[in-house]
C-alpha cells in the first residue's frame, strides 16, 4: 500500500535546537530504529570505551577507527534471507553489519516497488588485512590505509547500478531521495569535498540509523557537520515519524553515569573522537 500523504509530507520546525520531520515513511515493524535498546533504564554506565563503538563513530584521514570498532555482527549478504530480486553481485564475497544489511535489503526492495531495479552491489566490509593489501597494491591516491576506510567498520557499502554511472541512474537518484528512511546516509556529496576530503562517490552509503539520517538528510549535513553541532548544542530534539527523539552529546574523558528517566529505549554511540551521542525516545 503506498502511503503518499506520509511519503510527501515533510514539515521542518526549526527552533534553535529542534525540529521536526513528520512522518517519513518506514514500512516496517513499528517501535523505532531497531538498533534502540528496550529496557527502562533510570541511568546509563558510560566508559571510554563507548568512544569507539557505534553507528556513529566518524571515520576519515584524522579519525582512524581501531580494530574494536568493527561491528561484530559481519556476515555474507548472501547468507541473508530478506533479499527480493532488483540487485547484482559485483563479486560473491560481500560482507556486512547483519542489522545494516536488514535496513538495506528492506530499501533495496521498496525500490524495486518503485520499478528502480538494477542496482549492484560492488563492495561492503573490508576487514583491516584486506585494506592493507588493497592500500599496497593501488597506493595512496586510490586507496586509503587500514582503519581510514569506512569500509572498515562494517557499516558502509557501494552501491552502482548495473544499467549506467550512478549520478545519472535512477538508482543513484532513488538512493539520494529515500536512503535516509532506512538510516543510510549518502557520506560523500558533491557539494560537500572540502569538508569530507573525499572526492563526489554517488555510490557510497554508510548507515547511521534513524533518527540521524534523517537530520542530516533534512538539514544537508555530513556526518563531520553533524557531530561538530551535536558537540556545540550538545542536546537537540527531533520529531521522526511520530516519535519525539532526545539526542545528547556528552564528552567522555572517565566513567560516566547518564540518567535517562522514563527512556525506555535508547542506544550510545561514540563519535570515534572525545564523547558519546545518546539517544533516547520514550
Ligand atoms: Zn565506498
Amino acid at each position: 500500500m503506498k502511503k503518499w500523504g506520509f511519503y510527501l509530507f515533510l514539515l521542518l520546525f526549526l527552533d534553535l535546537a529542534s525540529f521536526s520531520i513528520e512522518p517519513i515513511s518506514v514500512e516496517k515493524a513499528d517501535g523505532g530504529p531497531i538498533d534502540m535498546i528496550s529496557t527502562c533504564a533510570s541511568s546509563i554506565k558510560i566508559t571510554k570505551d563507548n568512544i569507539y563503538k557505534g553507528n556513529l563513530l566518524l571515520v576519515n584521514k584524522d579519525y582512524p577507527i581501531p580494530e574494536k570498532s568493527v561491528r561484530s555482527d559481519i556476515v555474507d549478504l548472501r547468507n541473508l534471507h530478506e533479499w527480493g530480486s532488483g540487485y547484482g553481485w559485483l563479486h560473491a564475497d560481500i560482507r556486512l553489519s547483519e542489522r545494516v544489511a536488514q535496513n538495506f535489503a528492506q530499501m533495496v526492495h521498496a525500490a524495486e516497488k518503485e520499478g528502480v531495479n538494477h542496482f549492484m552491489i560492488n563492495s561492503g566490509y573490508r576487514d583491516f588485512k584486506e585494506q592493507n593489501k588493497l592500500y599496497q597494491e593501488m597506493g595512496p591516491d586510490y586507496a586509503l590505509p587500514p582503519g581510514y576506510s569506512e569500509h572498515n567498520l562494517g557499516l558502509s557499502l557501494d552501491v552502482g547500478s548495473s544499467q549506467m554511472k550512478m549520478e545519472k541512474a535512477p538508482e543513484g537518484k532513488w538512493l539520494r531521495k529515500n536512503a535516509w528512511k532506512y538510516g543510510f546516509i549518502l557520506r560523500y556529496p558533491e557539494d560537500k569535498t572540502a569538508i569530507t576530503g573525499i572526492q563526489y562517490e554517488p555510490w557510497h552509503i554508510r548507515y547511521v540509523g534513524l533518527p540521524h539520517s534523517a537530520i542530516m538528510h533534512e538539514k544537508n549535513v555530513t556526518l563531520e557537520e553533524y557531530l561538530t553541532d551535536l558537540k556545540e548544542k550538545r542536546n537537540i530534539t527531533a520529531n521522526v515519524n511520530g516519535k519525539k527523539y532526545a539526542i545528547s552529546y556528552y564528552p567522555v574523558s572517565k566513567t560516566l553515569t547518564i540518567k535517562t528517566p522514563g527512556h525506555c529505549h535508547y542506544e550510545i554511540s561514540g563519535n570515534n573522537m572525545d564523547g558519546v551521542i545518546v539517544t533516547t525516545f520514550p
